[in-house]
């Protein structure tokens, strides 16, 4: 199994186009020593040349011409299906962008499909959509040797599109992909309100977990003149401070933990940060894109 990370950053990217936040600028000016980063999507595969893409960013153009490779049709597609961990349009709007082309599969949740049917249906209208349920918890064959488990993150967050729908417990997941060949397994989590037991028993028994980054800090985006943001009101567990992530993961023996989904307020997008270093004395690392793993 093989993994590449499309895109690293939070929605609306990094920099953000409307944001003069001190590492939003540094980025434009080259005044800080960051990286430029594409919204938060990572490419899963078995070694066919074919992924599975888990969200499809505003991004997505970006992300699909680094995943294009070899092949002799004249029409094809790297993509083997889309994964959505939520119906956010920083997560699922890009698969309007993939109205060319072949069938496309979609798998999530019943609670995600139903969120992002509105987008799902202006992409029927172009192409056939395969919306394939998955039940939380168990494992749903991908390929010949790939599984995906969509793990309920417990979030009760709804896209603002589809505010109207019931809060569903598996409306925000991260996904396990185990391979069969190896035995090896890798955990997505972007989005996760906190890690609960169940969430942290998947990432402890996996070879390379990615976990939501998105904020160093709770209150990170007010501090930089964001009012009445918070991480936790964003569905987002800090790394650091009450209920932060970072404890817990320095803990785990997994062997590769990295952090991702990264806010442009974040510190840790500044190379040489006091929290960089914090997170990376705990063996932790910063996705970055084209990052990839190989879990095995
Ligand atoms: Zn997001
Ligand atoms: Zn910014």
């Amino acid at each position: 199994m093989k993994a590449r990370v499309l895109g690293s950053a939070a929605g609306g990217g990094f920099p953000q186009w409307n944001c003069a936040c001190p590492n939003c600028i540094g980025a434009r000016t080259g005044g800080l020593p960051v990286r430029a980063r594409t919204q938060a999507s990572l490419a899963v595969g078995a070694g066919s040349g074919r992924w599975y893409l888990v969200n499809a960013t505003p991004d997505i153009g970006a992300h699909l011409n680094a995943l294009a490779g070899g092949g002799t049709e004249v029409r094809r597609s790297p993509v083997a299906a889309v994964l959505l961990t939520d119906a956010e349009l920083d997560h699922a709007s890009g698969l309007l962008q993939m109205r060319e082309g072949t069938p496309l599969a979609v798998y999530a949740t019943e609670a995600i499909l139903a969120a992002a049917a509105p987008l799902l249906d202006i992409l029927a209208a172009y192409k056939p959509v395969e919306r394939v349920a998955l039940a939380p918890g168990s494992d749903t064959p991908l390929d010949a040797s790939l599984t995906c488990r969509a793990l309920a993150t417990g979030s009760l967050k709804r896209p603002r599109y589809a505010a109207g729908l019931p809060p569903d417990p598996a409306g925000v997941v991260g996904y396990r992909f185990t391979d069969a060949d190896s035995g090896r397994s890798l955990v997505y989590m972007p989005c996760v309100p906190a890690l609960t037991e169940p969430l942290v028993a998947e990432l402890k028994t996996a070879d390379c977990a990615f976990v939501d980054g998105t904020c160093f800090t709770d209150d990170e985006m007010a501090i930089v003149g964001l009012a009445g943001k918070t991480s936790r009101s964003m569905g987002h567990a800090p790394v650091t401070g009450e209920g932060g992530t970072l404890p817990v993961l320095a803990g785990l023996p997994t062997p590769r933990r990295v952090y991702t989904h990264l806010n442009n307020t974040n510190p840790l997008l500044v190379e040489d940060s006091a929290a960089r270093a914090q997170v990376e004395a705990a063996g932790i690392e910063v996705a970055y894109d084209g990052m990839e793993v190989e879990p095995g």
